[in-house]
């Protein structure tokens, strides 16, 4: 059931009916649920859908993201290996690394204005200017991002619960959403398998939110620090 969309659900006191599309036999079919758990990021259908609402502010930066194709670049500076590298000045902010240990490299400009709009050949002249070597970088994939601050107001509905980027949004400087996202499941996982198990009550399963929001709160404050 990988390759398949979550359309709508709708739940009652003894369960969760989920419709779903199987995205390669092109069917609907509807799920039966003791609970449903929103693992669906920022645009999450599941928090939509029981009302809760992301309250924050969009828009700390736009940032961009490029993969691309570099040989030689390892060993073209004097820095030694790292994971990643910050390029500190006025001219081209930005943070480089290797994605792994062949000729894979990220790239990423920091706080673009408005107007900034990357192709590919533009990628190649920009890393080149920020980093000052001159090699023959091959862009493979831009992405722009935004740097935003949200903060679910709700993440339980009764019998459907939201994780990770569904109920919380920040920079990703500190490296903390998916390891969030990740915790968040590890609290939930075992509250729920402690009411399945017919150990666990209501009161178990709110404490989620209760225990889960402050070190979000904490969290997002931390990275929005970094960020600045
Ligand atoms: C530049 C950058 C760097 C980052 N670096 C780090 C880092 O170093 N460390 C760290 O911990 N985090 C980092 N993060 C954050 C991390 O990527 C996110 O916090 C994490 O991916 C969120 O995971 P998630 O599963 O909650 O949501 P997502 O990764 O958004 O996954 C949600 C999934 O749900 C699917 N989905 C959505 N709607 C539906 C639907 N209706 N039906 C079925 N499926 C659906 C989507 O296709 C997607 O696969 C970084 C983020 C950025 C932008």
């Amino acid at each position: 059931r990988f390759n398949s969309e979550v359309l709508a659900f709708e739940q009652d006191a003894a369960s969760v009916q989920v419709t779903v599309r199987d995205l390669q036999r092109e069917n609907t079919y509807t799920v039966s649920a003791d609970y449903l758990v929103g693992a669906d990021g920022a645009r999450s259908l599941v928090r939509e859908g029981m009302g809760a609402k992301l309250e924050g502010q969009y828009g700390l930066s736009r940032n961009y993201n490029i993969v691309f194709h570099a040989p030689g670049l390892a060993q073209a500076h004097a820095l030694g290996p790292a994971i990643m590298y910050w390029q500190i000045n006025e001219d081209v902010p930005s943070l480089i690394g290797p994605m792994d240990r062949g000729d894979t490299w990220f790239f990423m400009p920091t706080g673009v204005p408005p107007d900034f709009r990357l192709d590919a050949e533009g990628s190649a002249a920009l890393i080149r200017r920020a980093t000052g070597i001159d090699l023959p970088y091959r862009a493979l994939s831009t992405d722009e991002w935004v740097a935003s601050r949200f903060l679910g107001d709700n993440y339980r509905d009764r019998r459907v619960f939201l994780v990770g980027d569904a109920c919380h949004l920040h920079p990703p400087f500190g490296g903390y959403g998916m390891n969030m996202g990740v915790a968040d499941s590890v609290d939930l996982g075992w509250k729920l398998a402690a009411v399945l198990a017919g150990w666990g009550g209501e009161a178990l399963l709110d404490s989620y939110m209760a225990e889960r929001r402050p070190v979000h709160q904490m969290v997002l404050d931390e990275a929005v620090a970094n960020h600045a």
